[in-house]
């Protein structure tokens, strides 16, 4: 009877294992109260990522219907490329990422990851090949040592150890009081905001996913820690596809993308130089930003409120 009880149990946490990943892809991913909206497909493929191309085709996208969010947007980021999402609060950034992990479906156009449509492959698949680094990156209630493992089922103790070094998270954990096995989240030890970030960077550094999604990762934290967190960053978007939303343009200034949205319609486009020299939004962003000019001249500001 062995035999036979053994395989059904793992079939059962296999199940339960996947469950709770679906259930909480939105937690994960920084999006509470998604419900979402996507009809699955049944008998399709898994999402294979070879070189980690993503392309954004003529997509649109209204949460309601009636107000057009995303208007035609097309945009392309080669394998191991990052792309920066800026613009004004509302222009629709986290909603391009939404339509990236499928949260939601397009209206019209499609989205792509290495010629495969998403809407016709697997959608653990398509969530297993994502990691995501936000401001409010989510613990469970359980160990240091789970929150970070989680996502990565295989991982060893060892491998958590040297996800959480790269992360700049080793020391702090070392010093909490139960170490790597400290219960955190939810009614547990509570962590500062730059911590919790390290410990989103280590999940996401063992995780290692074909595409990582940072959203404004490196915020209210001492300069220190930022200059700590921007290190492990480095290392996890190297070489691999990086959708960045950053409200300070100083942290996504080196992307080999930048992608300037307004009121949903990318209004312009190119690297950092570039845009500085179109002397557009971009430029007065970063002029504000930098503290070369007081305020957004007039014009930005009136197309902002519409
Ligand atoms: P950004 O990330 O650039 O601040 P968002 O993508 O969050 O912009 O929002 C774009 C627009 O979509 C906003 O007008 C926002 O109010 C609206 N929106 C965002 N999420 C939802 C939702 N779940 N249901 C309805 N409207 C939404």
């Amino acid at each position: 009877t062995q035999q036979l009880v053994w395989p059904m149990a793992q079939f059962g946490q296999i199940i339960n294992m996947f469950q709770r990943a679906e259930a909480s892809a939105e937690r994960i991913f920084g999006l509470m109260d998604e419900n979402g909206r996507i009809e699955e497909q049944t008998d399709v493929e898994e999402l294979v990522v070879s070189d980690g191309r993503v392309s954004y085709d003529s997509v649109s996208f209204s949460y309601n219907n009636n107000e057009q969010i995303i208007s035609d947007i097309s945009f392309d980021v080669d394998g191991g490329e990052t792309v920066a999402l800026v613009g004004p609060t509302g222009a629709g950034k986290s909603t391009v990422l939404k339509l990236l992990l499928r949260l939601y479906d397009t209206d019209a156009g499609s989205i792509t990851i290495d010629n495969q449509d998403i809407r016709n492959v697997q959608l653990s698949s398509l969530r297993q090949s994502m990691g995501y680094v936000g401001q409010d990156s989510y613990l469970f209630y359980g160990t240091v040592k789970d929150n970070i493992a989680y996502g990565a089922f295989d991982a060893s103790d060892a491998d958590v150890v040297a996800a959480a070094k790269a992360a700049e998270a080793h020391d702090f954990i070392e010093n909490l009081p139960d170490g790597y096995d400290t219960m955190v989240g939810e009614r547990g030890v509570k962590l500062s905001g730059g911590q919790r970030q390290r410990v989103a960077i280590a999940r996401a550094i063992l995780k290692d996913p074909d595409i990582l999604i940072l959203d404004e990762a490196t915020s209210d934290v001492d300069t220190e820690t930022e200059m700590l967190i921007q290190r492990s960053l480095d290392e996890l978007t190297e070489e691999r596809t990086t959708f960045a939303i950053a409200h300070r343009l100083s942290t996504i200034k080196d992307a080999d993308m930048i992608v300037v949205l307004e009121d949903g319609q990318i209004v312009e486009r190119g690297t950092h130089s570039e845009l500085l020299s179109e002397d557009g939004l971009y430029a007065h962003l970063w002029g504000v930003q930098a503290g070369e000019i007081d305020s957004l001249p007039e014009e930005f500001i009136q197309r902002a409120a519409r």
